[in-house]
């Protein structure tokens, strides 16, 4: 299925996990993941600050856990600010990652000390952190998306033409 060919109907997408793509590369597939913490234009986007602290801060969870480290390629924010993504290696649908991810908000929203790499010589703009409203903003996404995750809460609404 070639996901990338559909046309995302932004009007209607919510919050989620979705698959946004999938990449066959050489020894297998890769499957990108649109991590939608808001509704697009409907909501108030997340701050520069917070997608930092939570771009740091999943990094750090994926890199250093046990079974994901290895899957793990990438960890960035979107530029519209609404989400995340994240690219696994496997050919991987929203129900396979739904638990890891909600382990990792919710190790987000719990952490307590102080955020990895947000150091001068380690980070482009090491100052432009928010743990404070991160927190929040991971609390809010698990009550209301994660733990009660729907079929529209992990599949694209598609343009009608
Ligand atoms: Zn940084």
């Amino acid at each position: 299925m070639d996901v990338t060919s559909f046309g995302i109907d932004h009007d209607r997408l919510l919050r989620g996990i979705y698959v946004s793509r999938k990449d066959t590369v050489e020894n297998g597939v890769l499957t990108t993941f649109d991590i939608r913490m808001k509704e697009p234009n409907r909501e108030m986007v997340l701050d520069t600050s917070v997608m930092h602290t939570i771009e740091h801060l999943m990094a750090t969870f994926f890199r250093g856990h046990k079974q994901w480290a290895d899957k793990t390629i990438y960890i960035g924010p979107m530029g519209c600010r609404t989400g995340m993504y994240a690219i696994f290696k496997g050919d991987l649908s929203s129900e396979d990652v739904l638990d890891i991810i909600t382990k990792c908000y919710e190790y987000m929203e719990n952490f307590e000390e102080e955020i990895p790499a947000a150091k001068s010589h380690m980070c482009g703009n090491y100052l432009d952190h928010n743990l404070g409203i991160t927190k929040i903003e991971c609390s809010k996404f698990l009550e209301e998306v994660l733990y009660q995750m729907k079929k529209e809460n992990m599949e694209y609404p598609i343009q009608k033409n």
